[in-house]
C-alpha cells in the first residue's frame, strides 16, 4: 500500500498518517519527493484496511501496489534517488566512477592503487577486506586489518570507501569503517544479511546475483529498504550464460529496465562482468551509454601479482582513460562526472 499525500500536505498531516499506520501495527516509510510525499506501508495488513487512510486530511489517494516490490518502485518515488557515499553523490544527473583492487593486500599496494584512482579522476575507492572466494584455499582477505588500511587510505587520498561484508560479523565492522557496505553477488539472497544491512547506518551497494532476475534483485533491495535503510545502489555484475568467451555476461539491458520501474541508482561492474582486462574499457563505455549511473572497476598497479582477480584488473593508466571516455559519453547524455572530494593533501 502507498499513501500519496497532496502536494501541499502539512508536516502534521503527514505525521498523523504515519502515527495511524503504526497504530495499525504496520510500518510506515515516508518518502519525500520533489512534488509530493508518499508513505509506503509494509507489514502484514491482516484484517486491517489501510484504504481508510483516504479519509485523513491531506491524503490524495491510497494506492494498492500490485508488484511484490514496493519501496524500490517509481510508484512510491517518481524522482531518482541520489545516494551520498561519504559526500560523493551516486544517481541523478551525475556519474560516479568507482575503482580499486579486488582485494586489499597490503598498505603499500592499496596506497599505490588509490593514488592511481585519485590521479585518474575516480571519485570512490573499492577494495575487499573480506573476500568470498570459490576455493577455501584462495586468499580470503585481510579482515579487520584490511579495513584499517582502507580507512587510512581514505584519509590520505580523500576517496570514500566501498567494501564488502560477507556475514553479520563483518557487516558490523564494515559499517564502522567504510562509507558504503557492499553486498556481493553470492549474498544477494542472504535475507538475514540484507535485513542487517537495512539496519546499518551506511548506504548499501547491492550486487546482482549471478543468476538473479530483475525482480529478485529488486526484492533484495526491498529487504534492505523495508528495514529503514533507503540508501541502496544496485550493481549489474554479469550473469551466467552459455557464453564462455567471458567470465559472465554483462546484462546491460537491465539498466534501462531498472530505470523504468525503480528510482534507485544502478552501477555496472564490467570487471566481474567480463573477467577480462581488455573488455573492461569498452564495456564501461557501453554501460554509460545505456544509462548507468557509473561503473565499478578493478584496478591494480601490478595485476600479474594480484592475490585475486588479476586477469580482470586494469592498470591505473587505463583507468584514467576510462574516466575521460566515460565523461565524454556522459556529456552527450546530459550527465556530468561527479566532482571528487577536495584533496586535502
Ligand atoms: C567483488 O566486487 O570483489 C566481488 C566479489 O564481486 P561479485 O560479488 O560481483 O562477484
Ligand atoms: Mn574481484
Amino acid at each position: 500500500m502507498l499513501v500519496v499525500m497532496e502536494a501541499g500536505a502539512r508536516p502534521e498531516q503527514i505525521e498523523a498518517v504515519v502515527r495511524q499506520i503504526e497504530r495499525m501495527g504496520l510500518k510506515p516509510h515516508p518518502i519525500p519527493g520533489a512534488h509530493r510525499t508518499a508513505i509506503g506501508i509494509t507489514g502484514h495488513t491482516g484484517s486491517q484496511d489501510p484504504s481508510n487512510l483516504e479519509n485523513f486530511p491531506g491524503v490524495k489517494e491510497v494506492i494498492h501496489v500490485t508488484h511484490a516490490y514496493k519501496l524500490v518502485s517509481r510508484e512510491a518515488k517518481p524522482d531518482d534517488t541520489i545516494v551520498s557515499v561519504g559526500g560523493v553523490e551516486v544517481g541523478g544527473n551525475g556519474l560516479a566512477i568507482v575503482g580499486g583492487p579486488c582485494a586489499v593486500e597490503s598498505l603499500e599496494q592499496t596506497r599505490a592503487v588509490a593514488d592511481g584512482i585519485r590521479r585518474g579522476g575516480g571519485q570512490l575507492f573499492r577494495g575487499g577486506a573480506y573476500k568470498p572466494r570459490t576455493s577455501p584455499y584462495s586468499f580470503q582477505g585481510l579482515g579487520e586489518r584490511g579495513l584499517e588500511i582502507l580507512a587510512r587510505v581514505r584519509e590520505e587520498f580523500d576517496l570514500p570507501i566501498i567494501t564488502e561484508a560477507i556475514d553479520h560479523e563483518s557487516l558490523q565492522l564494515v559499517d564502522q569503517y567504510a562509507d558504503c557496505i557492499q553486498i556481493g553477488a553470492r549474498n544477494m539472497q542472504n535475507f538475514s544479511l540484507l535485513r542487517s544491512a537495512g539496519r546499518a547506518r551506511k548506504p548499501v551497494l547491492l550486487k546482482r546475483g549471478m543468476s538473479a532476475t530483475l525482480e529478485e534483485l529488486l526484492l533484495s533491495a526491498e529487504y534492505i529498504m523495508s528495514e529503514g535503510n533507503y540508501n541502496v545502489i544496485l550493481c549489474e555484475r554479469g550473469v551466467r550464460t552459455f557464453s564462455d568467451h567471458t567470465r559472465n555476461t554483462v546484462d546491460l539491458s537491465i539498466v534501462p529496465a531498472i530505470k523504468r520501474i525503480s528510482h534507485l541508482p544502478i552501477l555496472v561492474d564490467p570487471s566481474h562482468g567480463t573477467g577480462k582486462r581488455n573488455k573492461v574499457l569498452p564495456m564501461s563505455r557501453a554501460s554509460i551509454a545505456v544509462g548507468a549511473d557509473g561503473v565499478l572497476v578493478e584496478v591494480h598497479h601490478k595485476p600479474e601479482e594480484a592475490l585475486s582477480d588479476g586477469p580482470q584488473a586494469i592498470l591505473p593508466s587505463t583507468f584514467a582513460q576510462l574516466v575521460t571516455e566515460c565523461e565524454a559519453i556522459g556529456r552527450v547524455l546530459g550527465r556530468s562526472l561527479q566532482p571528487a572530494l577536495a584533496a586535502s593533501r
